[in-house]
């Protein structure tokens, strides 16, 4: 009598219905909110990568006159179309107004940077009332 019992099921090597480890179920992710518009409607304008200079401001007609010793806020440019090399200043023909300018004697000066030349003003509003100095 043989007690051995036979192998009635052989193993198998390559288990066709492995069963791989499930991965956790994702959930999905809910749609990408739409991220708030930057622009604003009717401006959506994209800036071109070498933007050209505006063209220039009018400048006054008359030097502007200041008081010594008093605040304005004056509207500036910089008219530097060669800082060197062909470069125009990138701030040429750009506008600026600066709202602190103490006048000193009656020049005041702004100096542009990065090319270092003294802005032309546009036009200049002494501050009412004058800041405090403290
Ligand atoms: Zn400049």
């Amino acid at each position: 009598m043989s007690a051995e019992p036979e192998p009635t099921d052989l193993p198998l090597a390559d288990d066709p219905i492995q069963s791989e480890p499930l991965p956790p179920e994702e959930e999905e992710s809910p749609p990408a909110q739409p991220a708030p518009e930057p622009a604003q409607p009717g401006e959506e304008q994209p800036l071109p990568p070498a933007p050209e200079p505006p063209p220039a401001p009018d400048l006054p007609t008359n030097p502007l006159v200041f008081e010594p010793a008093t605040f304005y806020a004056i509207e500036n440019v910089c008219l530097t179309q060669d800082m060197g090399g062909g470069q125009p200043c990138p701030h040429l023909n750009k506008v600026y107004t600066e709202p602190l300018v103490y006048s000193n004697a009656g020049q005041p000066v702004i100096q542009c940077w990065p090319c270092g030349k003294r802005r032309v003003f546009l036009s200049a509003t002494k501050l009412d009332p004058q800041p405090e100095l403290s």
